[in-house]
């Protein structure tokens, strides 16, 4: 966990003098996210709960990857938090599919942090969960630093985005345990590079899986099912 915290931190480091003074208010920041995200982190693993923080720039499809997520695997018992800005539509189009689902609306700040996430955890019923799943603030850049808790990292990239991507934001897909590649149904007409995006991944993030997807098809989601399925193996509470 200590490398998101660096990375966080060199986006912000600098010679400048006030940028200095800068830092270390942000290290105060990121050090208490931190010690908020450890707590969130035990609690979840205390309740045997998978939880997947889901990232991208706006656009991407975070939504729609979450709800056939929530409709493909009825079978796994999830909760939702959805941050966004402002408005509640896609904490509304989530809760369709009968997930339970709070809305955190940053009023303006563009990443979640581990408080909010506890705060959110609070109001939901979490026993009998086996899934959380986090839709964090469409940004690349500052949910990087913010560690919530969560089990794994997912980032989102869609065909329509450009294959540079991974250069642009090395911050965020560094911090990724997995990368989608969505809008894969859309991929020919959107004239998507594929070897161009998986070289600059397999360059810039290395430690990730990447899986390529349609969330609005379905296709191609069954691979990130099963490796769902292996974190939730590990995570369960042993029984007695
Ligand atoms: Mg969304
Ligand atoms: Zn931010």
């Amino acid at each position: 966990m200590t490398d998101r915290r660096t990375i966080g931190i060199s986006v912000l480091s600098d010679r400048d003098e006030e940028r200095g003074r800068l830092l270390e208010v942000e290290k105060g920041v990121l050090a208490r996210n931190q010690e908020i995200a450890t707590d969130n982190r035990a609690r979840f693993a205390r309740a045997g709960l998978g939880v997947v923080n889901v990232l991208s720039s706006p656009g991407s499809g975070k939504t729609t990857f979450l709800a056939r997520l929530l409709s493909d695997r009825s079978d796994l018992p999830a909760a939702v938090i959805v941050g966004d800005l402002a408005t509640d539509n896609d904490a509304e189009r989530l809760r369709e599919g009968g997930a339970e689902v709070v809305q955190i609306t940053t009023g303006g700040v563009c990443h979640l942090e581990a408080a909010m996430v506890a705060g959110a955890a609070d109001r939901l019923e979490l026993d009998g969960k086996r899934l959380l799943l986090i839709e964090n603030v469409g940004n690349l850049v500052c949910p990087a630093a913010y560690d919530l808790g969560e089990g794994f990292r997912v980032v989102l990239v869609s065909v329509t985005e450009g294959e540079d991507k991974p250069l642009k934001y090395p911050g965020m897909f560094k911090t990724a345990d997995v990368v989608v590649i969505n809008k894969m149904d859309i991929a020919e007409a959107a004239g998507f590079d594929r070897p161009a995006l998986r070289a600059n991944l397999a360059a810039v993030c290395p430690q990730a899986t990447v899986f390529e997807v349609s969330a609005r098809t379905g296709a191609g989601m069954p691979a990130f099912y099963a490796h769902l399925d292996e974190h939730l193996a590990q995570r369960a509470v042993p029984l007695g």
